[in-house]
């Protein structure tokens, strides 16, 4: 993928016959479905791919232990349907990890245990391994870390766990190869109407300023927590589809944890369930659900969600982890939809108010709505259904468009760079099948460390620069490499190295390498506690 023939094409004049708005797991998911029908597909993002929500999960594929609890049976029945697929067509991404319930009381053991059986059978033959029962030395044996006072022992079961915006670039260079453009950090500012239809967009290409029109058949709005923002300006004064509610993770080190097996609460003193999974190497701990007024790009965790993590982490860790103890922390915003927020319906735009549902009760669900003039919108759902979203999406897209009817062909639609044979504990195994093309660019200083607390070499610097659009630090600090998340003061002092290599790569001067570094550490500041 290269940023300058992305921007070539989509200034070419021609008129798309889909324009999706958003470059997270919805919109690049619909770019993938749309351009691997043979729909001739426009993606637009206003920051870097997966800049969003889309990098800031609990890297979960999972059908939600805690919707089964709400008895959203359909929901986990179609969340793990596509947690098997997920796992058949991306398994370079995707893989298998074991939880453990911890059970301190006497009845949770029949409980988690009769509630995870369920779990399995909705599975059905997409299952990835039966839950258990574990004895108090086998769970101690599992995780030797887990507070061990008044432990009776634990369940075990299975869930898939990724790494969201590694799989995000990859949605993004699997829609090129089946022809899609795909262009980061150009801004939809404006719908374009004719004749009361939607017919295109005005953009801002953000690296030059410069404004774009483009024209489709149909527009597709995959813009998150953003969404009532492209709403309101196909149809201002529309009701708010979104509530938006963030979510916090803390990153610890992997000896907080040792050992394979994460660690699932099922219920905090909120009455939400809890994580500690293991993850590159380190552990991450979350999440929090805070409603929020407004979403923002880059949101920032509250001092009681740091508290409400370390106290959580404190009595089930023997470690006790402090707040010295966090390397990253980094906050998300969920995209969840309100009930009754239908596109059509007006109102004053206030989401919720009184007597509106507390966020952690609303559905994770997703929600798919076509406005008056077309504006085909998709938003709520979770990464693990993003493709289920995606078939959804185009299915109503090629209707509202007047597309030629397609089948969707991504059921069983291998993801770039497939292979079955990627070791997870191996740092260059995201890169899948393009690993070796990495490695052979992986000479001299590039085969070094970026840095001696991260897991990178610096070739993945200029291969993230090269193949994958990566256009500021910030992209290969934060979502090509997860360096921010893994330890952000190790990121901070990456930066400099990452900003010459970059600029050797974009032909960018020193003022721009001083500029980038100036950002970034006073951007990864915030992910600090
Ligand atoms: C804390 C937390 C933990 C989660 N954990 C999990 C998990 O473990 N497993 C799971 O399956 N799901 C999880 N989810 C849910 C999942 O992360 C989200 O459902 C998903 O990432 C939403 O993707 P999206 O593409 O809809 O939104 P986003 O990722 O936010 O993407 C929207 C994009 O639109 C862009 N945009 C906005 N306005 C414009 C514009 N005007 N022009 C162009 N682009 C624009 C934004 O820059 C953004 O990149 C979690 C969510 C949160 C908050």
């Amino acid at each position: 993928m290269n940023r300058d023939s992305m921007l070539a094409a989509a200034r070419d004049g021609r008129t798309w016959d889909v324009l999706v708005i958003g470059g997270g797991a919805t919109g690049l998911g619909t770019a993938v479905d749309a351009a691997a029908r043979g729909y001739d597909t426009l993606l637009l993002e206003a920051g870097d791919f997966a800049h969003g929500t889309s990098s800031r999960s609990t890297k979960l594929v999972h059908g939600g232990v805690r919707y089964l609890q709400q008895g959203d049976i359909g929901l986990v029945m179609e969340a793990l349907r596509e947690r098997g697929r997920l796992l058949k067509n991306a398994p370079q991404l995707v893989h298998n990890r074991a939880f453990v319930v911890p059970v301190y009381d006497w009845w949770e053991g029949p409980f988690y245990g009769i509630g995870l059986k369920l779990y399995d059978v909705l599975a059905g033959n997409l299952g990835i391994g039966p839950s258990q029962w574990l004895s108090r030395e086998e769970t101690l044996e599992r995780i030797p870390t887990i507070e061990p006072e008044a432990l009776r022992g634990g369940v075990i079961y299975h869930d898939g766990q990724f790494d969201d915006a590694r799989l995000a670039v990859t949605l993004a260079r699997t829609a090129a190869d089946h022809g899609a453009t795909l262009l980061n950090y150009a801004r939809v500012d404006a719908l374009t109407m004719d004749d009361g239809r939607l017919g295109g967009a005005t953009v801002t290409d953000r690296e030059s300023g410069d404004t774009l029109e483009v024209s489709a058949r149909v527009v597709i709005n995959a813009t998150g927590a953003f969404s009532d923002t492209v709403r309101h300006m196909d149809r201002p004064g529309a009701r708010n589809l979104i509530r938006p509610s963030q979510g916090v993770h803390i990153v610890l080190d992997r000896s907080f944890l040792p050992g394979d097996s994460a660690i699932m609460v099922p219920h905090t003193d909120d009455g939400r369930v809890l994580f500690a999974v293991p993850w590159h190497g380190r552990i991450i701990v979350g999440t929090t659900d805070t409603p929020i007024d407004e979403p923002v790009l880059e949101p920032r965790p509250q001092e009681q969600e740091l508290e409400f993590l370390l106290t959580h982490a404190t009595r089930y860790l023997t470690g006790d982890p402090t707040r010295e103890d966090i390397l990253s922390t980094f906050a998300g915003i969920r995209p969840l939809v309100v009930e009754g927020g239908e596109n059509g319906d007006s109102g004053n735009g206030e989401p919720g108010g009184s007597g509106a549902p507390d966020t952690s009760s609303i559905s994770r669900d997703h929600h798919l709505s076509v406005s008056d003039s077309g504006l085909v919108t998709i938003a709520g759902g979770k990464w693990t259904t993003y493709r289920k979203m995606a078939e959804d999406t185009v299915d109503r897209a090629a209707q509202v468009g007047g597309l030629e009817r397609r089948d969707c062909p991504t059921e069983e639609l291998r993801l770039r760079g497939w292979t079955d044979t990627a070791d997870s504990e191996d740092p260059l195994s995201v890169y899948g099948t393009d690993a070796g093309d990495l490695l052979d660019i992986a000479d001299g200083e590039l085969r070094e460390p970026l840095h001696a607390r991260l897991p990178y070499v610096q070739a993945e610097v200029v291969w993230a620069t090269r193949h994958e659009m990566a256009r500021t630090v910030d992209d290969v600090l934060s979502r090509r490499t997860r360096a921010l998340l893994l330890d952000a003061r190790a990121a901070r002092e990456a930066a400099g190295d990452v900003a010459r290599l970059m600029a050797a790569e974009l032909d960018r001067d020193v003022a721009w390498e001083e500029n980038q570094v100036t950002t970034f550490r006073d951007m990864a500041a915030g992910y600090l506690p």
